[in-house]
């Protein structure tokens, strides 16, 4: 029998924070924060701080109040004692902050689990922002890579690598010595140049006849939206492109390692030179350790590197923190961008927009190459009408192009049709209801609740 407890993950999209206890073996399967936590209480810098911990999360029932499971630290403010931990392990599926942003306040001896990528996607974030992918300290920081095995009491944990829109995301198959094996998925899609992980995750997977398949459904929707391939971006970014008269933008999480070799293959395919931001160059620096067919943006034919003006109006070294340095011999500035627009593709999220006042693009095309939701969505209406604001006062065109990071519904039922678990729990979805059409046993989770199977 296995127990399952939903802290997180259960009947919303993200905050993956799922109890494991099998014998006397107890794991966390991620420790996400969720999309809207604290939304109720908490409004910009109306915020808990730091120093109090977990005081005033407890207060608004915002992180489980569980004993033997978070560091002294963040007790220090709260009527719950601190006690030794008595949980065995935490497994991390990917550096998301819905599935690893509570980490911060875990007991510091608790080992966790996660994929190398995942640990230098993590590492890379917090050099270039400081706190924003705050795990905490951790003194048993154990990373693995897929195909690994991790054997813990009477289970073993395989991790396998899927396809996700962010490199280093992985699934889990946990044996166990009942042989009543459990899939943990992640989060996952297979609609992307990747999508060989995700095809080798469902071998596995299915290989160890699971009785219970933890499932993610981000996009199971009554309804589903049309699907499109990373491949089909690419084409239409390409198209894009090509019929621009002008300079184009490209909006996009730097995260997205597909989406970036979208735009760069498309720059090169229109023989226009990609301009990248020192910040998006230091991840690409970062990760071709590991992923090593990323262009270099030191020496890249088809990359610049972005220098905003700083404080000596001059470009010069001192200007810029000591990482941004290494790429200026590959530099650009606004001044070459304005002379050629037509030459070059920049990658420009929202906080960049300041930088059309020095370009003064003409003819200009925005290719809006993230979340749908942000375009649609109630919350950033504020945000969206300043975007409006700047494409209409340097008239420049906005187009979409994306695909999701997350499997559509047709692929979810491939997974769960090749891997044939008995019993399916759906995690990471508002619509858990819907796997009932493509499974003959759901068991639907509930925040705060537990599942035995
Ligand atoms: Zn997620
Ligand atoms: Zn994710």
């Amino acid at each position: 029998m296995t127990k399952y407890t939903f802290y997180g993950g259960a009947g919303e999209i993200g905050g993956n924070k799922i109890l494991l206890e099998d014998k006397d073996a107890k794991v966390y399967l991620d420790f996400g924060q969720s999309f809207d936590f604290g939304s109720d209480y908490f409004y910009e810098y109306l915020e808990p701080r730091s120093v109090n911990g977990l005081e005033c999360l407890f207060e608004f029932d915002l992180i489980p109040r569980v004993r033997k499971l978070y560091k002294s630290d963040s007790l220090r403010f709260t009527d719950l004692a601190y006690e030794r931990p008595d949980v065995d392990a935490i497994f991390i599926s990917h550096h998301h902050s819905d599935h690893v942003g509570h980490l911060e306040y875990i007991d510091e001896d608790i080992p966790v689990y996660m994929g190398h990528g995942t640990q230098k996607m993590i590492e890379t974030y917090n050099q270039l922002y400081r706190g924003l992918v705050d795990i905490g300290a951790h003194n048993h920081l154990n990373t693995f890579k897929s195909g690994d095995a991790i054997e813990l009491k009477n289970l073993v944990f395989r991790p396998v690598h899927v396809e996700h829109s962010t490199p280093g995301a992985y699934g889990y198959v946990i044996e166990k010595d009942d042989d009543r094996n459990i899939v943990f998925t992640g989060d996952f899609r297979r609609h992307g140049p990747k999508q060989e992980y995700t095809e080798e995750f469902i071998t596995e997977a299915a290989k160890a006849r699971p009785y219970c398949m933890l499932c993610e459904g981000t996009r199971m929707t009554p309804d589903p939206e049309k699907q499109y391939s990373e491949e089909q971006v690419y084409q239409k970014v390409k198209g894009i492109m090509q019929d621009s008269k002008g300079l184009v933008y490209g909006n996009f999480a730097m995260s997205n390692i597909d989406r970036f070799n979208s735009f760069y293959k498309a720059c090169k395919e229109n023989g226009r030179t990609f301009v990248i931001d020192t910040k998006m160059a230091y991840i690409l620096d970062q990760l071709r350790e590991r992923i090593p067919d990323l262009p270099d943006p030191c020496t890249d034919e088809s990359i610049d590197v972005y220098y905003r003006l700083c404080k000596s109006g001059e470009f010069c070294e001192k200007d810029y923190y000591v990482y941004e340095r290494k790429y200026m011999d590959n530099m650009i500035t606004y001044r070459e961008l304005k002379k050629d627009q037509k030459d070059y593709v920049i990658h420009s999220n929202f906080t960049k927009l300041m930088e059309l006042v020095y370009t003064q693009p003409e003819n200009a095309d925005y290719i809006y190459s993230s979340s749908e939701h942000f375009l649609e969505g109630e919350d950033n209406e504020a945000m969206r009408t300043v975007l409006y604001n700047w494409l209409e006062h340097f008239r420049i065109k906005l187009h979409k192009a994306h695909c999701s990071g997350h499997a559509s519904k047709s692929d979810i039922e491939y997974a769960i049709k090749k891997i044939k678990p008995e019993v399916l729990i759906p995690i990471h979805t508002e619509n858990p209801k819907e796997f009932r059409k493509i499974h003959d046993n759901v068991m639907v989770p509930e925040k705060g609740g537990t599942i035995d199977v």
